[in-house]
C-alpha cells in the first residue's frame, strides 16, 4: 500500500510539473513577473498585497490570483483597490496546483499585465511542493507566528527566493527572536532576500516595492 501511495503522489506531481512548464512559457511570452505568495493563515498576505498595490499603482500593471479554501473575502479586498483579480476556491484542497492557475489566468483575460501575484492557500506545508509556473516563490512569516517556523517548515523557506517578515511593529510585544530568525534563514537558504516590514503601519514597505519594481523591470528588458 505504501508503494502505491508513493506512486500516486509521484504521478500527481509529475502531471502538475508538466502543466507548470506550460504556464511558465505562457507567462514568459506575456512578459510577466509571476510571484507565488505562500504563508500560514493570518500572516498578512492580503494586507501586504493591498499595501503593495497602493505603492505601485500607476507605475506597474498588476493582477492577482487569489487562492482560498471557501470564501472570496480576500479577492474583494483586492478588487476594492482597483486591481483585476480572479478567485480560485479550492473547496478544501490545501494548496493551488498549476492546472487551477492556468484556468484562473484564462479567466483573468488581462493583457498588458507586468506583474501577477498568486496568493496561495494559507498553509506552510504542501504549497511548497507544487510548482505553479511562477518566476519565484515568496514566503511571508509574521512575528506573531514565532521564529521557530523556519526550522519547523524548512522546505517552504528553502524554495523561496524572498522571505518577508511581517508585523515587525509587534516585535516588542511578542516572543520573536530576530537574531535566531536571521541565523536560521541564512542556514536554510543563504541566497534568499529578506524583507522586514509591517503591512499595518507601512514600515519597510518601500524597500519591498522598490525591489519589486526592479524585478519587474528586469523581466521587461
Ligand atoms: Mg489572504
Ligand atoms: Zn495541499
Amino acid at each position: 500500500m505504501g508503494t502505491k501511495q508513493i506512486r500516486l503522489e509521484t504521478n500527481l506531481l509529475g502531471a502538475n510539473n508538466m502543466m507548470a512548464v506550460k504556464n511558465r512559457r505562457i507567462f514568459k511570452e506575456a512578459g510577466l513577473l509571476v510571484i507565488n505568495l505562500m504563508s500560514s493563515p493570518g500572516s498578512g498576505k492580503t494586507t501586504l498585497l493591498e499595501k503593495t498595490i497602493e505603492q505601485i499603482q500607476g507605475y506597474i500593471n498588476m493582477g492577482v490570483i487569489e487562492g482560498d479554501l471557501y470564501t472570496d473575502q480576500d479577492a474583494l479586498r483586492i478588487e476594492n483597490k482597483g486591481v483585476k483579480v480572479v478567485q480560485i476556491n479550492t473547496e478544501g484542497t490545501c494548496h493551488l496546483d498549476a492546472g487551477m492557475v492556468e484556468k484562473a489566468w484564462r479567466d483573468l483575460g488581462e493583457e498588458n499585465l507586468q506583474l501577477l501575484f498568486i496568493e496561495n492557500v494559507g498553509n506552510l506545508v504542501c504549497p511548497a511542493e507544487f510548482d505553479l509556473g511562477e518566476d519565484f516563490k515568496a514566503v511571508i512569516l509574521s512575528t506573531t507566528e514565532g521564529n521557530d517556523k523556519v526550522l519547523k517548515y524548512p522546505l517552504v523557506f528553502q524554495k523561496a527566493r524572498v522571505v518577508v517578515l511581517n508585523k515587525i511593529d509587534l516585535l516588542p510585544y511578542v516572543d520573536f527572536d530576530l537574531d535566531a530568525f536571521e541565523r536560521d534563514i541564512a542556514a536554510v537558504n543563504p541566497d534568499t532576500v529578506v524583507f522586514k516590514l509591517s503591512g499595518r503601519t507601512g514600515e519597510g514597505i518601500e524597500e519591498w516595492t522598490q525591489w519589486l519594481t526592479k524585478e519587474v523591470g528586469r523581466v521587461n528588458l
